[in-house]
């Protein structure tokens, strides 16, 4: 019989990342990224059965002609045959997805609507869920949402203290968001520990350009850092997380427009504001080293903002048995992990310093030494693979 592979499609607002996956192993027959759609230099990078390949895209290319590529490329390769289902990365969810879902015309238009609070990602997942049904169109297509395991947050966690009629008119309120590597992380943690998640209590933290951090308690979200859109809480690559609301109202009146505000808040600040200069975390920790006096502001601030976030989150939560580090930042920067829990010794917890280094690559592992109380794992994230989990099983139920 032949295999049953998922086709895993992430529809970023300038990038279409993609994966042909079993969803039992986790294994990716293919994966590749499109980059710099609607740019003049949009390429194409796929590895399959572990060669590494790149395709010019026309000049300009967007989604539509990349996926036009990626179904060219897998009809070549006769995969076709072998997939089960299209799953779809889906930004925002809002209050009415708690889970994955086959997509029907309801949940089309349901996701069209949350575009008002996703702007650059839901229309962007739209393309590529019509662009693979016209393609696929005899297999199920399934929505996966970054914001579905948030949904389990007591109203405590997830509402502003703003007038109320602004959260039942227009829905304003945390909904949180990497919710698939928030999940993914707690169920990998709870194997490395050997217990049940339904008894252990997790603070998650998954560090990439986007950075947010989630309080999880028997395997369900409590409390999240990132709210009604991925601005809020860490401090992040370019983004600049929590800061004082009255800074708006500021920066209006030194003559910032509304977009000005906007993109000095989301681009230009986080790591690369405060260092000058790189949001590339590799680069500032070169700097770093060098003594750069920016590069161990910008560090500093990140790892003292990120372990007070941590602290708080004890909160929800009364015990802590780990802290899970994932995502680019968390899965290979010993350093940053060093000083984030130097900085959480309250809690008992001690770095091993030879364990923290090991961890890394695509390792994961305990990087902690401290005989009681929480420890610190490393584990890498695998979104697509929470994906192609949901959309299996979802096509499976549906049979
Ligand atoms: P995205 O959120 O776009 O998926 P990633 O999870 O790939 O991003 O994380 C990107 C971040 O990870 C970048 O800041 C990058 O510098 C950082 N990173 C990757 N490798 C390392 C490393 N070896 N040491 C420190 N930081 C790293």
């Amino acid at each position: 019989m032949s295999q049953q592979y998922v086709l895993v499609l992430n529809c970023g607002s300038s990038s279409l990342k993609f994966a042909i996956i079993d969803p039992q192993s986790g294994h990716e027959k293919l994966s590749g990224l499109a980059e710099c759609l609607g740019l003049e230099n949009a390429s194409l990078k796929y590895t399959l059965n572990d060669i590494k390949q790149t395709l010019p895209l026309i000049p300009n290319a967007e989604h539509t002609q990349a996926i036009t590529i990626l179904v060219q490329l897998i009809n070549e390769h006769q995969l076709s045959s072998q997939l089960i289902g299209v799953g779809h990365r889906v930004v925002h969810g809002g209050e009415q997805f708690t889970r994955s879902v086959i997509i029907t015309d309801e949940v089309i238009s349901a996701i069209a609507q949350m575009s008002t609070l996703a702007p650059l990602h839901n229309p962007a997942n739209l393309i590529g869920i019509q662009t693979a049904t016209k393609a696929f169109n005899s297999l199920p297509q399934i929505a996966v949402f970054d914001t579905a395991f948030h949904q389990t947050m007591p109203s405590q966690a997830y509402l502003y203290a703003l007038p109320y009629s602004l959260y039942k008119n227009h829905a304003v309120r945390r909904y949180g968001f990497h919710g698939t590597s928030h999940y993914f992380v707690s169920q990998q943690a709870a194997k490395i520990l050997q217990k049940p998640i339904s008894n252990l209590n997790f603070i998650s933290a998954h560090l990439g350009n986007g950075c947010s951090i989630t309080a999880i308690k028997s395997g369900k979200s409590v409390d999240t850092s990132m709210g009604l859109t991925p601005l809020e809480g860490l401090m992040m690559g370019t983004r600049s997380g929590d800061v004082d609301p009255g800074l708006f109202t500021f920066l209006a009146s030194l003559g910032y427009t509304n977009i000005q505000i906007d993109e000095l808040l989301n681009k230009k600040s986080g790591l690369l504001g405060l260092s000058e200069l790189s949001n590339d975390c590799r680069i500032i920790e070169e700097a770093y080293e060098k003594q750069d006096p920016q590069a161990i502001l910008a560090l500093d601030v990140f790892c003292y903002r990120l372990a007070k976030y941590i602290a708080s989150y004890t909160v929800p939560l009364g015990q802590l048995d780990a802290i899970i580090f994932t995502g680019g930042i968390g899965e290979n920067s010993s350093l940053i992990r060093e000083k984030v829990i130097n900085l959480l010794t309250i809690f008992g917890l001690s770095i091993d310093h030879d364990k923290n280094l090991l961890a890394r690559f695509g390792q994961s592992g305990i990087i902690t030494n401290n005989k009681k109380g929480p420890q610190a794992i490393v584990i890498p994230t695998n979104e697509e693979w929470v994906i192609a989990l949901d959309t299996a099983t979802l096509v499976l139920e549906n049979k």
